[in-house]
């Protein structure tokens, strides 16, 4: 046991910590000592009152200290078993009563000097401790109890009591390493990292907790933003395989837009401008374009991979599911046919893209017997549903391609700025002519019936929305069953004259495909669906959004699901049914732009609010708040300095350059 411990040694070098806790932990994303030190507390515990036996008050949480005076198990008829002790101090005895937990008896003997922290009850006229935390004095000073108490995320066999102990055996035992320059901690007032790990886990006050999650946070953010300036150093460095041209196929671009059935924005010419800069130049492109649902974003796609073959270049569109792979493939022949261009696809289920130049597809894309000639233009959409691994593999299908990623997710400035400094950003910020804010309510469950009839009224055609039953990427037969159980109520009791299809996604392609063609063709009334519409769909004959259980997504995705409507002439509507606190809802009713609903998504989004998650993918950072625009912006002001002058913070350039800072997470 005797083993040097440091900050990367694995879990199981902590005393204590066997290959059975080593295993449980693996569940909280716990591989290392540093992965422990980062297992932060979801919020505190507060028995830092501690009082004397007499003065003892009925409905406070107290701390009490003295000697067991009597401990025993009763056992009662129906099989459960109550502990039972007598605490003593100088002034005075109090009876302490626990629940089921026969073992306890085996830790608090008589006769030993005990600290005990909960809530002061009632029975007859006696006051008692009920279900208190025991802790046995010792000399490492009190953990559980007489103090702010951290409470942590737990996992079944490690409970917050076991992780306080094993952190704080952990905190002994490795000596954490500084890594920022004393000058620049007290420029920006941080706490030095050793005390900041201390006082996050054991504070002394809130405010202590909070200055020392303000260090980690800024750590994070200063470490997130330089990773995404050396990225961008090293994609710096690559030439594309040749250039394009672009003024000199002007003449068959500008047909291409003047064929097109409307009008581009002024915001699709600006950025199809900043997309045929970057293709004019040697470094490859790394854009992402942002830009709100029905933004028009694939024309602009189609734009550029128009450049890419008039420059005889290959190119390639990759869609994260089926659905939308597919429509962008009608999207594209209708668009290119008149120029004799003909599209490729490549899906689980369709394979038709050998000798092709523009082929759009899924992940099946990234299969090993597809290969390019030529490939130089790359384009993703809803980029945050693919990993980094995907995205490179295709691009090694090319030399040094361009890359376009395009995402309807907004992206608030905080998090532009400390995730995406790499990528050169664009944004579509206006809507094509003749687009109606979508009318939206929040419909309590009172009104319920009333909505549906109404709905029915307006002989239209719906969506109706369920949410996943859980927050799994892929959809899990639980989903599936839950929005089969609906589709049968509304059809059987709701809806029993009406036309309705059904569309999740453990649907085979082709029967995806057989509902969504129906229901474009206007022989479906309602689709019943999970949220897999909320990518890209594009059915403008459907005027009505109706979401279930809308409290149970973000705002910026119930955003996205509503454009689902709204996409032809007439007038749309969005029903947000939801029986929990319309407040956060309410929202919805007054805002129409994707990126202030994401904005207020980051306030509401609290430690252990998971919602929006799948969406915002990468964001979630494990300390930092994008909230916190001030603390992003100091982060973003010392990165800079770092990337002007590497010298400028020489105890941070030498760790850096030695590579051995093991502290920041990921
Ligand atoms: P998104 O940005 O959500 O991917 P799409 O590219 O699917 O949006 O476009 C939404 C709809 O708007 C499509 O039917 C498309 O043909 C149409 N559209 C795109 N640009 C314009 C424009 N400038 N004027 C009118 N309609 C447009
Ligand atoms: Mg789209």
């Amino acid at each position: 046991m005797a083993q040097a411990l440091s900050l990367t040694s694995p879990i199981s070098h902590l005393p204590l910590v066997g290959p059975s806790f080593a295993t449980r932990l693996e569940k909280l994303e716990i591989f290392t000592i540093s992965d422990l030190l980062y297992h932060l507390p979801s919020r505190y515990d507060d028995f830092s009152l501690v009082v004397n036996v007499s003065s003892l008050q009925e409905g406070e949480i107290v701390t009490i200290r003295g000697k067991v005076k009597e401990m025993k198990n009763i056992f009662t008829k129906r099989g459960f078993t109550l502990q039972q002790a007598k605490v003593e101090d100088e002034t005075g005895v109090v009876d302490v009563l626990w629940f089921n937990q026969r073992f306890l008896a085996n830790s608090i003997k008589e006769g030993m000097e005990i600290s005990l922290s909960g809530k002061v009850g009632r029975t007859g006229n006696k006051l008692q401790m009920e279900s208190p935390i025991f802790e046995i004095p010792s000399q490492t000073g009190s953990l559980h109890t007489g103090r702010l108490v951290p409470i942590y995320p737990e996992t079944a066999g490690i409970s917050s009591k076991w992780l306080r102990s094993r952190i704080s055996a952990a905190l002994r035992l490795v000596s954490i390493v500084e890594y920022l320059d004393p000058d620049l901690l007290k420029r920006e007032g941080l706490m030095a990292l050793g005390e900041a790990f201390k006082k996050i886990h054991f504070p002394e006050s809130l405010e202590e907790a909070a200055r020392a999650r303000e260090r980690l946070a800024f750590d994070e953010l200063l470490f997130s933003h330089l990773e995404a300036t050396a990225r961008k150093e090293t994609w710096q460095k690559k030439t594309v395989g040749s250039k394009f041209e672009i003024t000199k196929h002007q003449g068959a671009l500008t047909k291409f837009v003047n064929n097109l059935p409307f009008s581009l924005t002024t915001a699709q010419k600006k950025v199809v401008d900043e997309i045929y800069g970057d293709l004019e130049r040697e470094t490859p492109m790394n854009r992402l374009l942002q830009g709100d649902v029905g933004s028009g974003k694939t024309v602009v796609a189609a734009l550029a991979m128009l450049a890419a073959y008039l420059n005889s270049f290959q190119s390639v569109l990759m869609a994260p599911t089926e659905i939308l792979a597919e429509q962008h493939y009608s999207t594209l022949q209708t668009l290119l046919k008149p120029l004799g261009i003909e599209v490729g696809i490549a899906t689980g289920s369709k394979k038709d893209y050998e000798g092709y130049d523009m082929v759009v597809g899924t992940h099946a894309l990234l299969s090993e017997k597809l290969n390019f000639k030529n490939l130089g233009l790359l384009i993703i959409d809803e980029q945050h549903r693919f990993g980094v691994n995907q995205r490179s593999k295709l691009a090694e299908k090319g030399n040094n391609p361009h890359i376009l990623t395009m995402t309807a997710t907004p992206i608030p400035r905080t998090v532009a700025l400390t995730l995406y400094g790499d990528l050169d950003l664009s944004i579509l910020d206006e809507l094509p002519k003749k687009r109606q804010p979508i009318t939206t309510w929040v419909v309590p469950p009172e009104k319920r019936d009333k909505a549906y009839q109404w709905i029915k009224e307006q002989k239209t055609q719906s969506f109706i929305v369920c949410p996943l039953i859980e927050e799994s990427e892929s959809e899990s037969l639980q989903s599936v069953r839950s929005v089969k159980k609906e589709y049968d109520r509304l059809s059987q009791e709701v809806y029993p004259d009406l036309k309705l299809g059904l569309l999740h996604g453990r649907m085979s392609a082709k029967e995806k495909n057989t509902v969504l063609s129906e229901f474009k063709e206007g022989k479906l009334d309602i689709l019943v669906t999970t949220p897999v519409v909320e990518v890209g769909i594009d059915i403008p004959t459907a005027t009505i959004m109706v979401i279930e259980a809308a409290e149970r997504f973000g705002l910026a995705q119930l955003h996205q699901l509503r454009g689902r409507v709204g996409r032809g002439e007439k007038k749309s509507y969005c029903l947000l049914f939801s029986e929990g606190n319309t407040q956060r809802l309410k929202n919805l009713e007054r805002i129409h732009s994707g990126l202030e609903l994401a904005e207020i998504d980051l306030r509401y989004r609290g430690p252990g609010q998971r919602f929006g998650e799948a969406q915002h993918g990468k964001w979630n950072l494990k300390v930092a708040n994008f909230e916190d625009l001030s603390l992003v912006e100091k982060a973003n002001e010392v990165a800079k300095e770092v990337y002007k002058d590497p010298q400028a913070f020489p105890l941070l350039h030498k760790r850096l350059k030695e590579n051995t800072i093991h502290i920041a997470p990921n």
